[in-house]
């Protein structure tokens, strides 16, 4: 990578450290020619391969839009949005592949999905699952509220 002052076609690392969530490294570099420092930060690349077949890198902005849609007049703010696109590009980036396809990245939202708002996720999963009938609807909540009795009262009997 070009010093981004002189631009000098070498650089130097002085500095090295993974993040947090170890799935990405950050460089400290120094320019041997200007002695200019600056910081590159190197994440595996991900890419998604459309329906249509089109290869595009992978966009948090892009999983966040496709949510848009379900959360409306729903009390989700643009940073649970952001959040929730966060957890997506972690949990697809734990499975290691580098490429994936937008039906993989349906199925890892309605997981945090369903945890921030369960109406959103019911649009969201009717649409990315096909519904067709008010059975597959009835199926779904059936299993929201099997899961809620699970939560509320574990083991217990009435
Ligand atoms: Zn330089």
């Amino acid at each position: 990578m070009h010093c981004p002052f002189c631009r000098h076609p070498d650089s130097r690392v002085i500095d090295s450290r993974t993040s947090d969530d170890g799935l990405s490294i950050r460089r400290r570099r120094q320019c041997p020619e200007c002695g200019g420092r600056f910081t590159t930060i190197e994440t595996a690349s991900l890419n998604v391969i459309k329906r249509s077949g089109v290869v595009e890198p992978f966009s948090r902005e892009k999983v966040a839009s496709g949510v848009r849609k379900a959360c409306q007049g729903r009390p989700v703010t643009e940073g649970d949005l952001a959040m929730l696109a966060q957890k997506v590009e972690e949990s697809v980036r734990q499975t290691g592949a580098s490429q994936i396809d937008t039906n993989e990245i349906g199925l890892a939202i309605l997981g945090p999905l369903r945890e921030l708002d369960e109406v959103a996720y019911l649009r969201f999963a009717s649409v990315y699952q096909a519904f067709e009938s008010l059975e597959d609807f009835e199926a779904s909540i059936g299993q929201l509220r099997a899961d809620h009795r699970a939560d509320s009262n574990p083991a217990e009997s009435e």
